[in-house]
């Protein structure tokens, strides 16, 4: 068997098309648009290449968009103040830190300073706690567990009574699409076990999933032996292994790797998404949903 090959760029086209048709219906009735400011520091490659696809993302749909690109020696003070200068601009909807940030700068400080209004990266303790009461509590579900979400349904995988096995419990990924995945409703209703570095024999739990979600960012951690014939598999681990020459632009682009064994996985699983090309561009579309999102909450068109 060869498994259907989700793609996540195609998926996220139907998105962004959905929200800019929802953008300038909102611009016409209410007059505004969804302001997203990003603030990045320093010069990390990774970081700046993340950044500049959300940049372009909110350009295309016709966002309010503000760069914020900060030294890489900024202090703690510094970018607090920048933060809450974005808190108090009526047009700025979300603000969006790229992480990591540089050692002399507390992350969890940042991440708190953010108004829970404007967390489009749903990482406030405010948004994690309304995330596991679950229902109408959340208002903005962090953007790679909802990528991960949104291509299970699209897929048309039934989530309902399914066996999910996430490996990896970040607070960004693991425990947030384990939480999501567990809750009572649509999309959901599934049985959810988490795997990590302490959990012995990962294959046997691997072995029972009818969706397996891996976020453990090991390549090729997940073998063909582990995959149950016929599961779905999402792949969110970005690994860099290397670097080539791009055949469209000529200069160097790193190699990416999942951490799954992508070309023999293919063989046993029902479904997959492949690395590049799957939950990382459905990431930023969740990224510009919930910016969308808190202009709709502060416009009163969502509950
Ligand atoms: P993280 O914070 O490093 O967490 C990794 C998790 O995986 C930890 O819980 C760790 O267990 C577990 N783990 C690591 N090695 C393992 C092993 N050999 N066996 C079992 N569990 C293992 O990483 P993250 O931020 O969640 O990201 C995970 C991957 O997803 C990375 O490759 C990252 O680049 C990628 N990612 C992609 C997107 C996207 O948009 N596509 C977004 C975010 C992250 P312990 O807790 O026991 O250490």
């Amino acid at each position: 068997m060869t498994a259907k090959i989700i793609s996540g760029s195609q998926i996220r086209e139907d998105i962004l098309e959905d929200i800019s048709q929802k953008v300038q219906e909102i611009q016409k009735a209410y007059g505004e648009i969804p302001g997203l400011v990003t603030i990045l520091v320093g010069e990390n490659p990774a970081s700046q290449s993340y950044v500049s696809l959300k940049i372009k993302t909110a350009n295309r749909l016709g966002f309010h968009e503000i760069q914020e690109n900060q030294p890489d020696g900024i202090q703690e003070d510094e970018l607090l103040a920048l933060i809450e200068k974005y808190n108090n601009d009526e047009k700025i909807h979300g603000i969006l830190v790229q992480l990591p940030l540089p050692k002399q700068i507390n992350e969890a400080n940042i991440i708190n300073a953010i108004h829970p209004d404007k967390d489009v990266d749903g990482f406030h303790p405010v948004n994690a706690g309304r995330l596991l009461i679950g229902g109408t509590a959340v208002k903005f579900p962090p953007c790679t567990p909802a990528a991960i979400q949104e291509i299970i349904i699209r897929a048309g995988v039934e989530i309902e009574g399914a066996e999910v096995v996430v490996v990896g419990r970040s607070n960004i990924v693991g425990k947030p699409i384990a939480n999501m995945l567990l809750q009572k409703g649509n999309g959901a209703n599934a049985t959810v076990t988490v795997i990590h570095t302490r959990t012995k024999n990962m294959e046997r739990h691997c072995k029972r999933a009818d969706i397996l979600i891996v976020a453990a960012g090991v390549p090729n951690l997940v073998k063909p032996a582990w995959i149950k014939p016929g599961a779905c598999v999402i792949d969110v681990g970005v690994n860099r292994v290397g670097e080539k020459i791009s055949e469209k632009t000529g200069n160097k682009i790193a190699i990416l790797k999942g951490d799954v064994d992508f070309e023999k996985a293919k063989e046993v699983a029902g479904a997959i998404t492949p690395v590049p090309g799957g939950v990382g561009p459905m990431t930023i579309a969740m990224l510009m949903r919930n910016t969308l999102r808190s202009l709709q909450y502060k416009l009163g068109l969502m509950e």
